[in-house]
């Protein structure tokens, strides 16, 4: 799977994915219709599908616009927001198969931002794969709990983490700095994440998205809830303990 990442409405991103069809496309997270019809323009392809992680307007005002210029455009979304994602035809849930421009998508539920919050995961077979994780996971942190509890956030992350290791993520914002420079002060002695602050600070422009599971893995606090060092310094029991009060603290 070709992916593209489209800055939009300041520090979202949408992303078109091509497969091996050479005409066809579609878009994760259509915050912005414009974006993606200056690309569908470029690149002579034709919008196929639409795949929506959560109902928030910044991921679906897009839609109603690139349905009207392409009225085929199938509307992918979590069966949890049902009646919140305009124009949504599929209703999806954990272990759905959702084909995308020749290849297949596997869907994740990943409650916690939202309640209807999925992924898409495209295994490519060898050890790795693209995660489109719309506001589960940024670098360095985790998406806002607006509807979800902590203990939902960390049955969505367990299943992220279980991801082949070379997996990239798909974030839909660009909050990297930001988040790890605050990752640094939770985790002070965590080597690895110091380095990835240096390497962020001095190139602080640049886009980081994909971001590597190995990566946040080793540096994202959020997903270190039994690193040792970490529940030391923070006093807390490996697992859902350290995992709830990272969400208090941060
Ligand atoms: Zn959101």
């Amino acid at each position: 799977m070709e992916v593209t990442a489209l800055p939009a409405l300041g520090d979202n991103y949408i992303f078109m994915l091509c497969g091996d069809a050479p005409d066809r496309a579609a878009a994760v997270d259509p915050g912005d219709a414009r974006p993606v019809l200056r690309w569908l323009e470029k690149s002579g392809r034709r919008l196929e599908s639409i795949l929506i992680t959560h109902h928030h307007p910044d991921h679906t005002a897009g839609i109603p616009r690139l349905r009207e210029l392409f009225p085929g455009t199938g509307v992918c979304g979590g069966a949890g927001d049902r009646g919140r994602i305009p124009g949504q035809a599929r209703f999806l849930s954990e272990g759905d198969a959702v084909p995308v421009c020749g290849a297949a998508a596997g869907v994740l539920e990943v409650p916690g931002h939202t309640r209807g919050h999925i992924a898409y995961f495209f295994d490519d077979g060898r050890g790795g794969g693209d995660l489109f994780s719309g506001d589960t996971v940024f670098g360095g942190t985790i998406g806002n709990l607006f509807e979800g509890t902590p203990d939902d956030m960390f049955a969505s992350l367990q299943k992220i983490r279980a991801l082949p290791g070379a997996t990239r993520i798909w974030c839909a914002h660009e909050y990297t700095l930001q988040f790890v420079r605050e990752a640094a002060r939770v985790d002070p002695d965590n080597e690895r994440l110091g380095r990835r602050l240096a390497a962020l600070e001095g190139a602080a422009d640049r886009p980081t998205v994909p971001l590597a599971l190995a990566e946040e893995c080793a540096t994202n606090p959020f997903f270190r809830w039994d690193a040792p060092g970490l529940c030391e310094r923070l006093g807390t029991a490996p697992g859902i303990e350290t995992f709830r009060r990272l969400c208090a603290v941060t």
